[in-house]
């Protein structure tokens, strides 16, 4: 994907409506301070437009970011952050929830974990929650970086058993620091995006 011009376009907040729009989305889920922010910055080679995790936690927003006018990377909000009330955390499950559910644009969701970590619960109930609603999500191994190069299988076997991954579901390590994956996962979201 050639970036041209990138904007955050709609953001949506926990009691808004969510958006009608025209153009396909690529959405992507994860805990809180998994590196979310990063990739989707380094997809759009920007420096910060995403926000990178100043407080953790505090992002209860739906954002949409227009690539091209051509796609949205639809940044979901980050779960699983400890200081945040039982109350605030069942809101945000509702508007993922909704989320899925309502989007006939959606043509693919990513779950990030960060590659050195067993899957949590919640990322668990995230990805059986994103299969339920019908979606195969593709797993993004963030921070690849942090681990030597030899290190890496052993943890993408990890994470496949951690999630019990149906057979077949892509694994992509990816390094905000090193861009690995990158493009792999461009090819993968352009070919769901126009298939
Ligand atoms: P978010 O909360 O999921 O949006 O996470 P952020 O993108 O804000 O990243 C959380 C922290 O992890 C920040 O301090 C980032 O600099 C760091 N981080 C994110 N991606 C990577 C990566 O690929 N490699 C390394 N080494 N650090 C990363």
């Amino acid at each position: 994907m050639v970036i041209k011009n990138v904007s955050l376009d709609i953001v949506c907040g926990v009691t808004s409506t969510l958006p009608k729009t025209e153009l396909p989305h690529i959405a992507f889920a994860g805990k809180s301070n998994v590196g979310k922010s990063s990739l989707i910055n380094a997809l759009m080679n920007r420096k910060s437009l995403a926000r990178t995790s100043a407080s953790p936690g505090k992002t209860q927003t739906i954002n949409f970011y227009n690539v091209n006018d051509a796609l949205y990377l639809v940044d979901l909000p980050g779960y699983g952050y400890a200081k945040v009330a039982q109350a605030v955390k069942e809101q945000w499950g509702k508007l993922i929830e909704r989320y899925l559910q309502n989007t006939g644009e959606l043509r693919a969701v990513f779950l990030l974990i960060d590659i050195r970590h067993d899957p949590s619960a919640n990322d668990k109930t995230m990805y059986d929650w994103i299969v339920h609603n019908g979606y195969e999500p593709i797993i993004i191994a963030t921070k690849v970086d942090k681990l030597k190069r030899s290190q890496v299988p052993k943890h993408v076997k990890a994470l496949k058993e951690g999630l019990a991954l149906r057979p077949g579901t892509a694994v992509i390590p990816f390094s905000a620091e090193t861009k690995q994956g990158r493009e792999e996962i461009w090819e993968l979201a352009e070919s769901l995006l126009f298939e």
